[in-house]
C-alpha cells in the first residue's frame, strides 16, 4: 500500500527538500560536522539503529561482565550508555535482552534487571498518567518552590552547591547531556530532600538537557527519589559525602568535573572543608550550601508534620 501511494505522490513529496527557507530573523549556516560538536560523548553522538546495534555489540564485548559489579562505579562509567537509543526507539529492549542473555553470566541478568525499571516506569505511567506531573503517592509536602528557593536552585543547576559529587554529575550533565544513574540519584535526593525543592522543578531541569530525557523515566524516578513514587522506603536521604565516598572511592570523578579541586589526591576530594585553613582558601570552590543534618532535620520535620 505504502509504494503505492508513494508512487501516486507527485515528485518531490517524499524525497528530502533540496532547500528550506528560513524565516526572517533566523540565521541560516552548513549542519555542523559532528567532530565540530564538542560536549557529547562516546556513545551518545551516533542515532540510528545501526550505529546503535554497534554501540551495543562494542559494549557488550567491553562492558558487559564487568557490569554487574562495575555499574555504580562513577569513574570506571561502565554502563551501555544506550539510553537515547532505548529513549528514541532505535534500539528494542526485547531484542537487547535476548542478546544480553544469549552471553549469560552476572552481567547479563544485572543488566536485563535495569531494563526491567525501564519496563516498569512506563507501565506505571501508562496506568497512572497523572504522574507525569502530579505526586505518584502524595503526602502533601510543601516543597520549597523555584521562587522561594531561587538561590539555592541555581547554585544546584551550577554545579556550586559545595558538595563536590553532587556538582561533578550537575556539570556533567551540563557538559555531556547525561549523567551516570548514580549521579542522577544522589543529584535528585540533594535537590528534593536536602534543599526540600519541589520534584518537578528538578525533573524539568534534567529534561531540558538530558539527551535520553523520557516522560516516564525521569518523572518517575524523580517521584521515587523524591519519595512521592514508588519507592518503598519514601524517606531515605542519600547523602552525598558517604555516596562520594562509596561510588567514586579515588574522587576520579570528581576531579574529572570539578577541574579546581583536581589537586585534591583521593578521597579528601569529598570534603575540601575539611582541609586546613590556608589549603582550602587556596581553592576557588564554594563552603556547602546547607549543612546536611540541617537540611534532613527540615525534611524530616515536614513529612512529620503529615
Ligand atoms: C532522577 C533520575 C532521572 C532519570 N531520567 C531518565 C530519563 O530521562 N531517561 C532515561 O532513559 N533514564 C532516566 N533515568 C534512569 C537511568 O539513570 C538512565 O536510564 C541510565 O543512567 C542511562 O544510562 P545507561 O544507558 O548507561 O544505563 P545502563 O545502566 O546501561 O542500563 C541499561 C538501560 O536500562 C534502563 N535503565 C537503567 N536504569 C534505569 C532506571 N533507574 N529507570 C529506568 N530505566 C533504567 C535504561 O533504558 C538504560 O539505558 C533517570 C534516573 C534518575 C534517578
Amino acid at each position: 500500500y505504502f509504494r503505492r501511494w508513494s508512487q501516486e505522490q507527485p515528485r518531490g513529496v517524499l524525497g528530502a527538500p533540496r532547500s528550506v527557507r528560513v524565516p526572517a530573523g533566523v540565521g541560516s549556516g552548513r549542519v555542523p560536522a559532528r567532530a565540530d560538536v564538542s560536549g557529547v560523548s562516546a556513545g551518545l553522538a551516533e542515532g540510528g539503529e545501526t550505529a546503535g546495534r554497534k554501540r551495543f555489540a562494542d559494549w557488550k564485548r567491553a562492558g558487559l561482565a564487568t557490569y554487574d559489579s562495575g555499574h555504580d562505579d562513577l569513574a570506571g562509567d561502565v554502563t551501555s550508555r544506550l539510553s537515547p537509543h532505548l529513549h528514541f526507539g532505535t534500539l528494542s529492549p526485547t531484542e537487547l535482552v535476548a542478546r544480553a542473555r544469549r552471553s549469560g553470566g552476572s552481567g547479563a541478568e544485572a543488566f536485563v534487571r535495569q531494563l526491567c525499571w525501564r519496563d516498569f516506569h512506563h507501565q506505571v505511567l501508562a496506568a497512572r498518567p497523572g504522574a507525569a506531573s502530579a505526586d505518584y503517592r502524595t503526602k502533601h509536602d510543601r516543597w520549597r518552590s523555584a521562587e522561594s528557593a531561587g538561590e539555592e536552585i541555581e547554585a544546584w543547576k551550577a554545579g556550586r552547591t559545595g558538595y563536590p559529587v553532587v556538582d561533578a554529575a550537575m556539570r556533567q550533565l551540563r557538559h555531556e547531556g547525561w549523567m551516570h544513574n548514580r549521579g542522577r540519584l544522589l543529584t535528585a535526593s540533594f535537590l528534593t530532600k536536602t534543599l526540600y525543592v519541589d520534584w518537578r522543578v528538578g525533573a524539568r531541569y534534567f529534561l531540558e538537557l538530558l539527551v535520553d530525557g523520557d516522560i516516564a523515566n525521569n518523572q518517575l524516578n524523580w517521584q521515587w527519589m523524591a519519595g512521592t513514587g514508588t519507592d518503598s522506603r519514601p524517606n531515605r536521604v542519600l547523602n552525598p559525602v558517604t555516596q562520594g565516598r562509596r561510588y567514586d572511592p579515588q574522587g576520579g570523578y570528581v576531579r574529572r568535573w570539578v577541574p579546581e579541586l583536581s589537586a585534591l589526591a583521593g578521597a579528601a576530594v569529598h570534603e575540601p572543608w575539611k582541609l586546613p585553613k590556608a589549603e582550602r582558601a587556596r581553592y576557588d570552590y564554594p563552603d556547602p550550601l546547607v549543612e546536611l543534618a540541617e537540611g534532613r532535620d527540615r525534611f524530616l520535620r515536614a513529612r512529620d508534620k503529615d
